[in-house]
Protein backbone atom coordinates (compact mmCIF):
# COMPACT_ATOMS: atom_id res chain seq x y z
CA UNK A 1 0.00 0.00 0.00
CA UNK A 2 1.27 3.50 -0.68
CA UNK A 3 0.54 6.15 1.66
CA UNK A 4 1.17 9.71 0.39
CA UNK A 5 1.99 12.67 3.13
CA UNK A 6 -1.05 14.20 1.33
CA UNK A 7 -3.15 13.63 -1.53
CA UNK A 8 -5.91 16.55 -2.58
CA UNK A 9 -6.87 14.62 -5.76
CA UNK A 10 -10.09 13.75 -3.45
CA UNK A 11 -11.28 16.99 -2.80
CA UNK A 12 -11.04 18.17 -6.09
CA UNK A 13 -12.83 15.39 -7.21
CA UNK A 14 -15.46 16.10 -5.33
CA UNK A 15 -15.43 20.18 -5.78
CA UNK A 16 -14.24 19.99 -9.51
CA UNK A 17 -17.59 21.59 -10.66
CA UNK A 18 -18.26 24.46 -8.73
CA UNK A 19 -14.72 25.25 -8.82
CA UNK A 20 -14.93 24.96 -12.83
CA UNK A 21 -17.85 26.84 -13.25
CA UNK A 22 -16.00 29.46 -10.71
CA UNK A 23 -12.71 30.21 -12.92
CA UNK A 24 -15.23 30.28 -16.17
CA UNK A 25 -17.27 32.84 -14.76
CA UNK A 26 -13.58 35.04 -14.09
CA UNK A 27 -12.73 34.15 -17.62
CA UNK A 28 -16.09 34.70 -19.26
CA UNK A 29 -15.55 38.70 -16.80
CA UNK A 30 -12.21 39.07 -18.02
CA UNK A 31 -11.88 41.02 -15.03
CA UNK A 32 -8.57 39.54 -13.40
CA UNK A 33 -7.73 41.88 -11.14
CA UNK A 34 -9.20 43.29 -7.40
CA UNK A 35 -12.69 42.87 -8.55
CA UNK A 36 -15.95 41.55 -7.17
CA UNK A 37 -14.29 38.09 -6.55
CA UNK A 38 -11.69 39.48 -4.27
CA UNK A 39 -14.12 41.69 -2.45
CA UNK A 40 -16.61 38.18 -2.02
CA UNK A 41 -13.53 36.52 -0.81
CA UNK A 42 -12.37 38.73 1.79
CA UNK A 43 -16.29 39.53 3.32
CA UNK A 44 -16.59 35.43 3.67
CA UNK A 45 -13.07 35.87 5.20
CA UNK A 46 -14.36 38.24 8.04
CA UNK A 47 -17.23 36.40 8.81
CA UNK A 48 -15.36 32.95 9.00
CA UNK A 49 -13.11 34.91 11.51
CA UNK A 50 -15.14 37.10 12.93
CA UNK A 51 -12.69 39.77 11.70
CA UNK A 52 -13.54 43.07 10.86
CA UNK A 53 -11.13 43.62 8.49
CA UNK A 54 -9.44 41.20 5.63
CA UNK A 55 -6.88 42.43 2.43
CA UNK A 56 -6.54 39.61 0.05
CA UNK A 57 -2.92 39.33 -1.39
CA UNK A 58 -0.68 37.24 -3.13
CA UNK A 59 1.03 34.49 -0.48
CA UNK A 60 1.39 34.28 2.90
CA UNK A 61 5.14 35.72 2.39
CA UNK A 62 3.32 38.67 0.79
CA UNK A 63 1.18 38.70 4.06
CA UNK A 64 3.75 39.39 6.03
CA UNK A 65 5.78 41.40 4.41
CA UNK A 66 3.29 44.13 4.06
CA UNK A 67 2.14 44.08 7.70
CA UNK A 68 6.00 44.85 8.59
CA UNK A 69 5.61 47.51 5.88
CA UNK A 70 2.54 49.05 7.59
CA UNK A 71 3.79 48.76 10.89
CA UNK A 72 6.87 50.72 9.60
CA UNK A 73 9.05 48.42 10.64
CA UNK A 74 12.56 48.74 9.19
CA UNK A 75 16.47 48.96 9.98
CA UNK A 76 16.20 50.64 13.25
CA UNK A 77 14.06 48.01 14.46
CA UNK A 78 13.92 43.95 15.94
CA UNK A 79 11.27 41.90 15.45
CA UNK A 80 11.28 38.78 17.79
CA UNK A 81 9.78 34.94 16.12
CA UNK A 82 10.81 31.44 16.26
CA UNK A 83 13.97 29.64 14.79
CA UNK A 84 11.41 26.83 14.19
CA UNK A 85 9.04 27.89 11.39
CA UNK A 86 8.74 28.04 7.57
CA UNK A 87 12.32 30.56 6.56
CA UNK A 88 9.42 33.55 5.56
CA UNK A 89 8.20 34.14 8.74
CA UNK A 90 12.14 35.71 9.56
CA UNK A 91 12.99 36.23 5.77
CA UNK A 92 10.46 39.28 5.70
CA UNK A 93 11.84 40.44 8.76
CA UNK A 94 15.29 40.86 7.47
CA UNK A 95 13.85 42.34 4.14
CA UNK A 96 12.01 45.00 5.76
CA UNK A 97 15.72 45.85 7.30
CA UNK A 98 14.72 44.90 10.42
CA UNK A 99 16.90 42.13 12.53
CA UNK A 100 15.10 39.23 13.71
CA UNK A 101 15.54 38.25 17.12
CA UNK A 102 14.91 34.34 17.69
CA UNK A 103 13.75 32.62 21.23
CA UNK A 104 13.30 28.67 21.49
CA UNK A 105 10.43 27.03 21.51
CA UNK A 106 8.14 25.05 24.12
CA UNK A 107 9.43 21.38 23.57
CA UNK A 108 6.02 19.94 23.97
CA UNK A 109 3.95 22.26 21.33
CA UNK A 110 7.34 23.37 19.45
CA UNK A 111 5.37 26.68 18.98
CA UNK A 112 7.97 30.22 20.63
CA UNK A 113 7.90 29.81 24.29
CA UNK A 114 6.16 32.95 26.10
CA UNK A 115 8.70 32.31 29.12
CA UNK A 116 11.56 32.72 26.24
CA UNK A 117 10.61 36.19 24.88
CA UNK A 118 10.31 37.41 28.53
CA UNK A 119 14.17 35.74 29.53
CA UNK A 120 15.57 37.19 26.38
CA UNK A 121 13.67 41.07 26.97
CA UNK A 122 14.95 41.04 30.81
CA UNK A 123 18.61 39.63 29.80
CA UNK A 124 19.23 41.24 26.82
CA UNK A 125 16.93 44.51 26.36
CA UNK A 126 17.15 47.67 28.55
CA UNK A 127 14.70 50.67 27.83
CA UNK A 128 15.13 53.42 26.05
CA UNK A 129 14.87 57.33 26.83
CA UNK A 130 10.93 57.40 25.58
CA UNK A 131 10.98 53.87 27.55
CA UNK A 132 10.88 51.95 24.45
CA UNK A 133 12.22 48.26 24.53
CA UNK A 134 15.75 48.47 22.99
CA UNK A 135 18.15 45.48 22.17
CA UNK A 136 21.82 45.32 22.92
CA UNK A 137 22.90 46.44 19.72
CA UNK A 138 20.17 49.85 19.80
CA UNK A 139 17.59 48.38 17.91
CA UNK A 140 13.90 49.43 19.09
CA UNK A 141 12.12 45.80 19.47
CA UNK A 142 8.90 46.29 17.77
CA UNK A 143 6.60 43.00 17.47
CA UNK A 144 6.60 39.60 17.82
CA UNK A 145 5.35 37.30 15.53
CA UNK A 146 3.98 33.63 17.02
CA UNK A 147 3.81 30.96 14.55
CA UNK A 148 1.03 28.83 15.00
CA UNK A 149 2.48 25.33 14.24
CA UNK A 150 1.17 22.76 12.54
CA UNK A 151 -2.26 23.92 13.31
CA UNK A 152 -1.69 24.24 17.16
CA UNK A 153 -2.24 28.07 18.70
CA UNK A 154 0.30 29.48 20.54
CA UNK A 155 -0.44 30.17 24.06
CA UNK A 156 -1.74 33.91 23.12
CA UNK A 157 -2.83 34.94 26.87
CA UNK A 158 0.96 34.97 27.64
CA UNK A 159 2.26 36.64 24.74
CA UNK A 160 -0.45 39.60 24.96
CA UNK A 161 0.71 39.85 28.56
CA UNK A 162 4.33 40.51 27.78
CA UNK A 163 2.78 42.53 24.52
CA UNK A 164 0.99 44.68 26.75
CA UNK A 165 3.85 44.72 29.19
CA UNK A 166 6.30 46.31 27.09
CA UNK A 167 4.22 48.00 24.42
CA UNK A 168 5.31 45.34 21.53
CA UNK A 169 3.02 44.87 18.50
CA UNK A 170 1.90 41.35 17.79
CA UNK A 171 1.65 39.42 14.36
CA UNK A 172 -0.13 36.11 14.40
CA UNK A 173 1.83 33.71 11.52
CA UNK A 174 -1.26 31.28 10.72
CA UNK A 175 -0.45 30.26 7.63
CA UNK A 176 -1.14 27.01 9.27
CA UNK A 177 -3.66 26.96 11.12
CA UNK A 178 -6.75 29.02 9.75
CA UNK A 179 -9.85 28.14 12.01
CA UNK A 180 -7.47 27.09 14.69
CA UNK A 181 -9.07 28.12 17.98
CA UNK A 182 -7.64 29.20 21.40
CA UNK A 183 -9.43 29.76 24.37
CA UNK A 184 -8.52 33.64 24.96
CA UNK A 185 -9.46 34.61 28.45
CA UNK A 186 -13.04 34.05 28.32
CA UNK A 187 -13.78 33.99 25.22
CA UNK A 188 -12.75 31.53 21.95
CA UNK A 189 -10.51 33.36 19.63
CA UNK A 190 -9.80 31.69 16.00
CA UNK A 191 -6.36 31.74 15.20
CA UNK A 192 -5.10 35.57 13.33
CA UNK A 193 -7.82 37.15 15.12
CA UNK A 194 -6.58 37.29 18.41
CA UNK A 195 -4.94 40.18 18.83
CA UNK A 196 -4.40 43.45 15.83
CA UNK A 197 -3.31 41.68 12.66
CA UNK A 198 -2.44 38.04 11.28
CA UNK A 199 -2.22 36.63 8.23
CA UNK A 200 -3.02 33.19 6.08
CA UNK A 201 -1.59 31.46 3.62
CA UNK A 202 -3.38 29.40 0.78
CA UNK A 203 -0.25 27.95 -0.53
CA UNK A 204 -2.11 24.38 -2.16
CA UNK A 205 -1.06 22.30 0.35
CA UNK A 206 -2.36 24.86 3.33
CA UNK A 207 -5.66 23.27 4.55
CA UNK A 208 -7.46 25.85 2.45
CA UNK A 209 -5.52 25.59 -0.56
CA UNK A 210 -5.28 27.86 -3.54
CA UNK A 211 -4.32 26.34 -7.28
CA UNK A 212 -1.33 28.19 -6.87
CA UNK A 213 -0.23 31.42 -4.95
CA UNK A 214 -2.29 33.17 -2.64
CA UNK A 215 -2.58 34.88 1.13
CA UNK A 216 -4.88 37.09 3.07
CA UNK A 217 -4.21 39.78 6.13
CA UNK A 218 -6.89 40.01 8.62
CA UNK A 219 -6.95 42.73 11.05
CA UNK A 220 -8.92 45.45 13.64
CA UNK A 221 -7.65 48.57 12.66
CA UNK A 222 -9.49 50.76 10.12
CA UNK A 223 -6.31 52.71 9.70
CA UNK A 224 -4.19 49.40 9.29
CA UNK A 225 -6.58 48.03 7.18
CA UNK A 226 -6.72 51.32 4.58
CA UNK A 227 -2.61 50.94 4.84
CA UNK A 228 -2.44 47.61 4.11
CA UNK A 229 -4.95 48.08 0.78
CA UNK A 230 -2.47 49.96 -0.19
CA UNK A 231 0.38 48.84 -0.06
CA UNK A 232 -0.75 46.32 -1.72
CA UNK A 233 -1.20 48.16 -4.94
CA UNK A 234 2.16 50.15 -5.30
CA UNK A 235 1.23 52.10 -2.31
CA UNK A 236 -1.24 53.93 -5.16
CA UNK A 237 -4.45 55.74 -4.15
CA UNK A 238 -6.01 56.59 -6.19
CA UNK A 239 -4.94 55.28 -9.45
CA UNK A 240 -1.31 56.61 -10.25
CA UNK A 241 -1.03 58.75 -7.14
CA UNK A 242 1.34 56.79 -4.62
CA UNK A 243 1.68 57.73 -1.37
CA UNK A 244 4.33 54.84 -0.36
CA UNK A 245 6.18 52.28 -1.68
CA UNK A 246 4.31 49.79 -1.58
CA UNK A 247 4.33 46.48 -4.05
CA UNK A 248 2.48 44.24 -6.08
CA UNK A 249 0.94 42.43 -3.05
CA UNK A 250 -2.42 41.60 -4.88
CA UNK A 251 -4.53 38.61 -4.67
CA UNK A 252 -6.20 37.47 -8.01
CA UNK A 253 -9.70 37.21 -9.03
CA UNK A 254 -9.08 33.31 -9.98
CA UNK A 255 -7.34 32.15 -7.09
CA UNK A 256 -10.29 33.98 -5.10
CA UNK A 257 -13.45 32.50 -6.85
CA UNK A 258 -11.45 28.84 -6.26
CA UNK A 259 -11.26 29.86 -2.13
CA UNK A 260 -14.33 31.15 -1.94
CA UNK A 261 -15.91 27.82 -3.32
CA UNK A 262 -13.78 25.98 -0.82
CA UNK A 263 -14.28 27.78 2.13
CA UNK A 264 -17.25 26.34 3.05
CA UNK A 265 -15.84 23.33 3.38
CA UNK A 266 -13.30 24.45 5.29
CA UNK A 267 -15.27 23.49 9.13
CA UNK A 268 -15.55 19.68 7.67
CA UNK A 269 -11.78 19.37 6.34
CA UNK A 270 -10.98 20.51 10.08
CA UNK A 271 -13.21 18.15 11.58
CA UNK A 272 -11.92 15.05 9.25
CA UNK A 273 -8.30 15.84 10.63
CA UNK A 274 -9.03 15.90 14.15
CA UNK A 275 -10.59 12.46 13.58
CA UNK A 276 -7.15 11.17 11.62
CA UNK A 277 -5.52 12.56 14.91
CA UNK A 278 -7.88 11.24 16.80
CA UNK A 279 -7.71 7.65 15.16
CA UNK A 280 -3.52 7.54 15.08
CA UNK A 281 -3.53 8.27 18.83
CA UNK A 282 -6.57 5.56 19.86
CA UNK A 283 -4.29 3.53 17.30
CA UNK A 284 -0.66 4.41 18.66
CA UNK A 285 -2.11 3.46 22.25
CA UNK A 286 -3.48 -0.02 21.28
CA UNK A 287 -0.39 -0.68 19.74
CA UNK A 288 1.33 0.33 23.11
CA UNK A 289 3.85 2.95 21.53
CA UNK A 290 2.88 5.83 23.37
CA UNK A 291 6.42 5.15 25.00
CA UNK A 292 8.20 4.82 21.92
CA UNK A 293 7.03 8.12 20.06
CA UNK A 294 5.69 10.89 21.69
CA UNK A 295 2.80 12.20 19.93
CA UNK A 296 1.21 15.80 19.19
CA UNK A 297 0.19 17.96 22.21
CA UNK A 298 -3.55 18.70 22.75
CA UNK A 299 -3.36 21.28 25.53
CA UNK A 300 -6.76 22.92 25.02
CA UNK A 301 -8.35 19.95 24.48
CA UNK A 302 -11.57 19.66 26.96
CA UNK A 303 -11.68 23.53 27.06
CA UNK A 304 -14.94 23.89 24.90
CA UNK A 305 -13.54 24.32 21.79
CA UNK A 306 -14.06 23.10 18.43
CA UNK A 307 -10.71 23.24 16.82
CA UNK A 308 -8.55 22.95 19.45
CA UNK A 309 -6.24 21.91 16.62
CA UNK A 310 -6.42 21.49 13.21
CA UNK A 311 -3.65 19.21 12.09
CA UNK A 312 -1.98 20.84 9.72
CA UNK A 313 0.12 18.73 10.05
CA UNK A 314 0.55 15.53 12.31
CA UNK A 315 3.75 15.42 13.98
CA UNK A 316 5.34 12.34 16.05
CA UNK A 317 8.93 12.58 17.26
CA UNK A 318 11.64 9.44 18.53
CA UNK A 319 14.87 9.77 18.83
CA UNK A 320 15.56 7.18 16.32
CA UNK A 321 13.48 9.44 13.22
CA UNK A 322 15.83 9.05 10.99
CA UNK A 323 15.92 5.33 11.01
CA UNK A 324 11.94 5.20 11.30
CA UNK A 325 11.68 7.50 8.46
CA UNK A 326 13.76 5.43 5.92
CA UNK A 327 11.61 2.04 7.21
CA UNK A 328 8.73 4.13 6.68
CA UNK A 329 9.81 5.30 3.22
CA UNK A 330 10.84 1.19 2.25
CA UNK A 331 7.00 0.68 3.30
CA UNK A 332 5.79 3.47 0.37
CA UNK A 333 4.73 5.44 3.84
CA UNK A 334 5.66 9.36 2.61
CA UNK A 335 6.82 11.76 6.09
CA UNK A 336 8.27 14.92 5.90
CA UNK A 337 10.68 16.78 8.14
CA UNK A 338 9.41 19.94 9.65
CA UNK A 339 11.98 21.51 10.06
CA UNK A 340 15.29 19.97 9.32
CA UNK A 341 17.51 22.90 10.17
CA UNK A 342 16.40 25.98 12.72
CA UNK A 343 16.50 28.97 11.34
CA UNK A 344 19.85 29.89 13.50
CA UNK A 345 21.63 27.66 11.55
CA UNK A 346 20.78 28.53 7.95
CA UNK A 347 23.27 29.89 5.71
CA UNK A 348 21.63 33.00 4.78
CA UNK A 349 21.04 33.99 8.58
CA UNK A 350 24.63 33.55 9.19
CA UNK A 351 25.18 37.30 9.58
CA UNK A 352 23.14 37.40 12.83
CA UNK A 353 25.79 35.40 14.68
CA UNK A 354 23.86 33.08 15.73
CA UNK A 355 25.71 29.31 16.38
CA UNK A 356 24.57 25.58 16.84
CA UNK A 357 23.84 25.08 20.89
CA UNK A 358 21.39 28.54 20.51
CA UNK A 359 18.36 26.72 20.86
CA UNK A 360 18.74 23.38 22.29
CA UNK A 361 14.99 22.76 22.29
CA UNK A 362 14.57 23.60 18.19
CA UNK A 363 17.87 21.69 17.46
CA UNK A 364 16.62 18.42 19.35
CA UNK A 365 12.86 19.05 17.25
CA UNK A 366 15.16 19.71 14.09
CA UNK A 367 16.87 15.79 15.02
CA UNK A 368 13.28 14.17 16.16
CA UNK A 369 10.20 15.28 14.29
CA UNK A 370 8.39 13.38 11.64
CA UNK A 371 4.96 14.29 10.32
CA UNK A 372 2.99 11.22 9.31
CA UNK A 373 0.21 11.14 6.24
CA UNK A 374 -2.57 13.60 7.69
CA UNK A 375 -5.56 14.98 5.13
CA UNK A 376 -9.27 15.31 5.23
CA UNK A 377 -9.98 12.24 3.31
CA UNK A 378 -6.90 9.49 4.68
CA UNK A 379 -8.30 6.24 5.33
CA UNK A 380 -8.95 5.02 8.33
CA UNK A 381 -7.19 1.18 6.63
CA UNK A 382 -4.20 3.90 5.12
CA UNK A 383 -3.32 4.98 9.32
CA UNK A 384 -3.46 1.51 10.27
CA UNK A 385 -1.03 0.93 7.99
CA UNK A 386 1.40 3.50 8.94
CA UNK A 387 0.97 2.36 12.26
CA UNK A 388 1.16 -1.09 11.62
CA UNK A 389 4.45 -0.20 10.17
CA UNK A 390 6.10 1.70 12.99
CA UNK A 391 4.86 -0.83 15.12
CA UNK A 392 7.24 -3.07 12.92
CA UNK A 393 9.67 -0.65 12.97
CA UNK A 394 10.08 -0.91 16.69
CA UNK A 395 9.77 -4.47 17.17
C1 LIG B 1 3.41 28.59 4.26
C2 LIG B 1 3.94 29.46 5.33
C3 LIG B 1 4.26 30.82 5.12
C4 LIG B 1 4.32 31.45 3.77
O1 LIG B 1 3.19 31.35 3.01
P1 LIG B 1 3.31 31.37 1.39
O2 LIG B 1 1.88 31.50 0.98
O3 LIG B 1 3.94 30.10 0.97
O4 LIG B 1 4.11 32.56 1.02
C5 LIG B 1 4.65 31.57 6.21
N1 LIG B 1 4.74 31.05 7.45
C6 LIG B 1 4.47 29.75 7.68
C7 LIG B 1 4.57 29.23 9.07
C8 LIG B 1 4.08 28.91 6.63
O5 LIG B 1 3.83 27.62 6.88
Amino acid sequence: MRVPLLDLTEQYRALAEPIQAAIDAVLRSQRFILGPQVKAFEKAIRAYCDSPHAIGVSSGTDALLAILMALGIGRDDAVITTPYTFFATAGCIARTGAKPVLVDIDPETYNISPSAIQEYIEKNCRSGSNDELKTRGGKNVRAIIPVHLFGLCCEMDAIHQISEHYQLDVIEDAAQAIGAEYPLGERTAKAGAMGEVGFFSFYPSKNLGAAGDAGMIICRDAGLAKELRILRDQGMEPRYHHHVIGGNFRLDEIQAAILAVKLPYLERWSAARRDAADFYRAEFSRAGLVKKVVLPAEPYRNRGLTNHHIYHQYVIRTPRRDALREHLTKREIETAIYYPIGLHEQKAFSYLGYKKGDFPETERATRETLALPIYPEITREAQRYVVNAIVEFFG
